[in-house]
């Protein structure tokens, strides 16, 4: 066994998460060591879809990043999201543009996670403060006086006195060290596959989100790709599918098979990669994200939006977080936590509002009579559905939604 390392901040996992909060620490001239199990490029599986929350932690990086990534082969841009009513009502609706400012910017992007994840993994390559351990699974974690003990698969020992947790879904130091639990209320199951030569998508790369009558509050998606490829998935809540004891991978071959609207977009088809699934933790419940020398991040602390499945931003605003306090942390030398107190309290503040909206939203999805009536009335009014396209970006109208006024509006004023 090597002699132990000593390191002021590890970081666990280099996913979205992990690898912007090396990234932002680099920036303020913090070296950190991350340890990743896997060897980049690798896959990890996901909807692929990128909200303007990415764009704007890479513009935080560097200023020139989004509009470098913007050019990149494996990306491709969305303009909008079509969302299909369980009536079959179908609402075209353009993303909007909130930053006049950043217009050579698209809103989103959307890029297979095996290609964004090695970006960001690739620009850790390039930076001397970074420490990357690829093929590294730490195994153990031991608190002791001066932070964390950390152990390899290998038997490598690092001592640390900062730990960066972005270790994802199945995170072991959340569950273990953390206090998170899994809880099916607030847990989604997801299932995605690659397709090629899905037909009858929208020219400006719209995501398309299909809420069928037998998955609310879940959704069938279909994101389109480069190279005429398509993301295709499904995502129920963990709790729905065992009082109703579904299998998912019937009920999406079912879809693709048989759906009126869809199969015929799947007729020639081709499934590239079998279908696959994974857990998000939804951002639903409030939880304790820091404690003595640590921060959770992303999916280890159980932040992925409950309406929309958005988690790389929420990710990646995660490791901004992480990274301004830890510099504040470094400059008082002081890991305990109460100085790590601030992490939660700003991660509350920039997603808790909107975490707290997305939950409501979730549970009106339910009734698809309420659904089918605003896919009506929105397909009539145009202010309706430009409303619903900047709820997926914008809290404060996503508050419209939730109040009773809103409702009293859509029945007498369309
Ligand atoms: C089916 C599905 C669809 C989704 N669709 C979308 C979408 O379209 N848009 C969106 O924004 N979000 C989506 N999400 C959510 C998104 O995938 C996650 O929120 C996001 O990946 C979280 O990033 P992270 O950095 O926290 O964790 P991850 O991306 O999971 O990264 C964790 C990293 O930690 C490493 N690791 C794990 N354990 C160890 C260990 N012991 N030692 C060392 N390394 C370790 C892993 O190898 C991995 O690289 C979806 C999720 C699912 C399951």
């Amino acid at each position: 066994m090597e002699e132990i390392k000593q390191i002021d901040i590890c970081i666990v996992g280099a996913g979205p998460g992990g690898a912007a909060a090396a990234l932002v620490l680099a920036k303020s001239g913090i070296a950190c060591h991350i340890f990743d199990k896997a060897i980049f490029p690798r896959d990890k599986i996901c909807g692929d879809a990128l909200s303007g929350k990415v764009s704007a932690v890479m513009r935080l990086i560097d200023l020139e990043m989004p509009k470098q990534f913007s050019v990149l082969p494996f990306q491709i841009p969305s303009y909008g999201i079509r969302f299909v009513a369980p009536n079959g009502k179908e609402l075209n609706i353009p993303f909007s543009l909130k930053d006049p400012g950043q217009m050579e910017i698209p809103p989103g992007f959307i890029a297979k996670r095996i290609d964004f994840d090695n970006y960001l993994v690739e620009e850790i390559k390039k930076n001397e403060l970074i420490h990357l351990h690829e093929n590294t699974e730490i195994v153990e974690y031991v608190k002791n006086e001066n932070g964390y003990l950390l152990s390899t698969k290998t038997g490598n020992q690092f001592q640390t006195k900062l730990l960066i947790v972005a270790d994802g879904a199945h995170s072991k130091f959340a569950r273990h060290h953390g206090g998170i639990e899994m809880d099916e209320l607030h847990y989604s199951a997801g299932l995605r596959a690659y397709y090629k030569n899905v037909s009858g998508f929208n020219t400006q790369n719209f995501i398309e989100l299909h809420f069928l009558k037998g998955v609310l509050p879940g959704y069938f998606w279909i994101f389109p790709l480069a190279n005429g490829q398509a993301n295709v998935g499904l995502g129920i809540l963990s709790k729905t599918i065992s009082q109703r004891k579904l299998n998912l991978k019937k009920i999406m071959q079912d879809i693709i098979d048989n759906h009126p609207s869809i199969a015929p977009r799947f007729k020639d088809a081709e499934l590239i990669d079998g279908m696959k699934g994974y857990g998000l933790p939804l951002g639903s419940k409030k939880r304790v994200l820091s404690g003595n020398n640590y921060m959770l991040l992303g999916d280890a602390a159980s932040l992925i939006d409950p309406f929309t499945g958005e988690g790389i931003g929420n990710a990646m605003l995660c490791g901004l977080a992480a990274a301004r306090v830890a510099k504040i942390a470094i400059d008082k030398n002081d890991f305990s936590k109460n100085a790590l107190q601030d992490y939660d309290n700003e991660v509350y503040r920039k997603l808790g509002p909107e975490l707290n909206l997305s939950y409501k939203m979730q549970k009106l999805v339910k009734y698809p009579w309420l659904f089918n009536f605003i896919a009506n009335k929105a397909s009539k009014n145009k202010t309706l559905a430009e409303t619903i396209s900047c709820m997926f970006d914008d809290v404060d109208l996503r508050k419209k939604i939730k109040s009773p006024k809103f409702y009293f509006q859509l029945i007498f004023n369309t």
